[in-house]
This record gives structure tokens, sequence and C-alpha cells, in this order.
């Protein structure tokens, strides 16, 4: 009931295959540029490869419902992140804007394991200026793809400098990875932060300490 209005008129999803069927139509509408058969294939093969049995009863509905997670997960892929600074206000405020703690999920490209964490960007304009949501909707497309964190970070960055022309963009990052929490070194609760600091941030020092203030300033 999409159009719905009432919150409370919810019904809860039990899985039967007429739900599961209207679901696939659905997210084949949504995402039409991916391949929801193949990604299938791929799995009850991974599956297969594994030493399971893709047909057992737990297991059969298995590869549609990662085909979909995988849709979503990667949505970034077919969403142009540039797009969502196109609409900027015209302002002469020239102090910097600073929004914390954006929180993400993204895809390691390695492993294809989630690693999550907040996004924090600061900038200061130079007569463009987005709305807030604008950046968090940033964040979101270029999260949504396999990724590595350095790479999300200066893509941010690049972004508010290419698109508004920006004095100056800090972009820190701060995400625990699940490929280095439950496979390999195993090390629970390590969090990886990286910084680009573009403009006045990186030629200013008194700049970058006040950004980095700002961010981190009321931690201990
Ligand atoms: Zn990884």
């Amino acid at each position: 009931m999409p159009n719905s209005s009432n919150p409370n008129d919810y019904s809860p999803d039990v899985g039967t295959p007429s739900s599961d069927l209207s679901k696939s139509e659905e997210y084949a509408r949504k995402y039409p540029n991916v391949d929801f058969p193949r990604i299938e294939r791929a799995v009850k093969e991974i599956l297969a490869a594994v030493g399971e049995d893709p047909d057992r009863e737990g297991l059969r509905e298995t590869p549609a419902r990662v085909s979909r997670m995988y849709a979503e997960l990667f949505s970034g892929l077919h969403d142009e992140a540039s797009l969502h600074l196109r609409k900027f206000f015209t302002e002469k405020y020239d102090e910097m804007v600073l929004v914390r703690d954006i929180s993400f999920n993204s895809m390691c490209e390695h492993h294809l394991l989630p690693f999550t964490g907040v996004a924090h960007i600061g900038y200061i304009p130079n007569g463009k200026v987005v709305g807030l949501s604008k950046l968090a909707r940033v964040v979101e497309s270029v999260s949504h793809r396999p990724q590595v964190q350095e790479r999300m970070t200066e893509q941010i960055a690049n972004l508010l400098i290419e698109e508004l022309g920006v004095k100056g963009v800090a972009v820190v990052i701060e995400a625990t990875h699940s490929c280095m929490t439950i496979r390999g070194v195993r090390k629970p609760g390590s969090i990886c932060v990286t910084s680009a600091m573009k403009g006045i941030f990186r030629s200013n020092l008194s700049s970058r300490s006040e950004v980095m203030t700002l961010i981190f300033g009321d931690r201990k």
C-alpha cells in the first residue's frame, strides 16, 4: 500500500510466494539496470561450490533475496552523484558549513563485505550552498557501490570542488570493516579513519585544525 497515509496500516511480510513475486516485480521496476536472474544463478553457484544444497528449503528463496539486496547495496552504480549538488542556493555566506555523523553503509570491493560508519563533511562555500540533505545523498550515492574507504573519501571531496567550486572542503570518514572484524586478522572494534583536505583546509593549518576540532572536539 504505497499511498496509504496511515502509519498503522501495515501488514507484515510473511514471505509467501505471491508476495515474493510482487516484490521481485517491484525491484525489477525500481532497478531496471540490474540483471536479477544472473545474480540468482551466481548465488546458487556459490552455495553449491561451498558444499551446500541450494535446493533445500531454507535456501530456496535465498538467491532471489540476495539479488534484491545487491540491487539495493549497489544502487549507486546507476546514480550520478554529482546531480545531487546541482540544486544549490546562491548565498554570500562564506563561513564553514559542517555536517557531522552522516551514517552510511558500503561494500568493500576486495571482499564484498560491508563496512559501515559515519562521514563528516565541512566546506567553505564560494557563493554556492547546498541543502544539508544533498550532502547525505552524495554520501549515499558514493557508498552504494563496490568501494574502498580511501577512494570514497576523495570522491566526496572532489565532487564538492567540481560542482560547487568550494574554497575548501574537508571530508573525514570513520568506519568499521567487517572484512577486518569477522575474518582475516579479526580485530573487532578497530576503526579506520580517512580524511581528504582540499583548498583552504589543505593550505591553511589553522582552518584545518578548526574543522578537525569541530569534528572531533567533544570526544575524549
Ligand atoms: Zn575488505
